[in-house]
């Protein structure tokens, strides 16, 4: 029987170190830990949330009531080339930085857009993630070419093609009800000589750029068509603006930082106060990037 534990804190399995603890948790190793998992969660009416490499979440200071289901043991891989294509399998828990080590051993390019991308392959999947440059492939919808799902209103193991999924810029929809357990990714065979080169230089990069000496989550919010969130907030003056130990980082002003004993809720009155006086000064609606988990009200 899956090994469920009550209580759990969760601040150190997100990027931000904040939040509360999960009423239950667990970390399933395959298939079986899943089914069985869901299953504790209906018999006792609870809700399941779902825990990537949570690098894209704020997990509440009130923790989060259902069943957390962590899948960083869900990671095994499998490569192999395949009618001029490398085909990668991966579960939900491999960490992106793994995949993009794939690709770069055969250097091609999808290494260059997940080199410094945090979290794993799950919630790559969930969030589109990708770079806004113009790099090519730049988000997850160009190498994905199918996802595995454990769906809850079919209670069974499903594949569907990432054709038959809905991509949109930091959003993949149609999957769902579900937990996203396995994907498969492609590539076209046929080396770029210059790849190591440009992972380094996209790497330099991000370290230019970004605080990564602090806890963040990235970007906190989506760029609107046709601009960047991260210039509008700085356009507000809003850089340095903090609540307790959060603060809208000086270097990059998408980023909200955790000084060192920030609350979920020091950030959650930060990504309040950005968006109300961006509005305010630009008359434009900052959507959050980051997803919300557990108890707000
Ligand atoms: C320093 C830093 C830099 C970043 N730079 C970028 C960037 O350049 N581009 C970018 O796109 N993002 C960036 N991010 C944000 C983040 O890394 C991505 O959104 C990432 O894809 C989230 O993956 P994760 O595994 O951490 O997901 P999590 O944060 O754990 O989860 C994100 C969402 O997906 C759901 N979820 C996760 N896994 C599954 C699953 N297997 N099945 C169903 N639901 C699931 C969660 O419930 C949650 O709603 C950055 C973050 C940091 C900290």
């Amino acid at each position: 029987m899956m090994n469920i534990v009550q209580n759990q804190i969760l601040a150190n399995l997100t990027s931000w170190k904040v939040g509360g603890p999960a009423r239950y948790f667990c970390q399933p190793e395959n298939y079986k830990d899943i089914s069985e998992a869901v299953e504790f969660a209906e018999k006792n009416n609870l809700k399941i949330v779902i825990l990537g490499g949570g690098s894209n979440v704020l997990v509440s200071d009130k923790g989060i009531s259902g069943v957390v289901l962590h899948l960083g043991k869900l990671n095994q891989m499998t490569v192999k080339e395949e009618n001029g294509n490398l085909k990668i399998s991966a579960q939900a828990g491999v960490p992106k930085s793994e995949l993009g080590r794939a690709f770069l051993k055969k250097k091609l390019a999808p290494a260059v857009f997940l080199a410094g991308l945090p979290g794993d392959i799950g919630g790559g999947i969930v969030m589109n993630a990708g770079v806004s440059d113009a790099t090519v492939p730049k988000e997850f919808v160009e190498i994905t070419e199918w996802v595995e799902i454990y769906r809850f209103d079919q209670k069974k193991f499903i594949t569907m093609s990432a054709d038959d999924l809905a991509w949109s810029y930091r959003k993949c929809s149609g999957w769902q009800p579900g937990i996203i357990v396995q994907a498969g990714f492609q590539w076209k065979l046929g080396e770029s000589p210059d790849i190591v080169e440009t992972v380094f230089a996209a790497n330099r990069l991000r370290v230019g750029k970004q605080p990564l000496n602090l806890p963040s989550c990235g970007s906190v919010f989506k760029n609107p068509t046709g601009d960047k969130a991260g210039r509008l907030i700085d356009s507000c003056g809003l850089k340095g603006f903090q609540v307790g130990k959060a603060q809208v980082s000086p270097k990059h002003a998408n980023f909200i930082v955790n000084l060192g004993g920030a609350t979920a809720s020091d950030i959650d009155q930060v990504i309040r106060y950005v968006k109300k006086t961006v509005m305010e000064k630009t008359k434009v609606e900052l959507e959050a990037e980051v997803v919300y988990l557990g108890n707000w009200d």
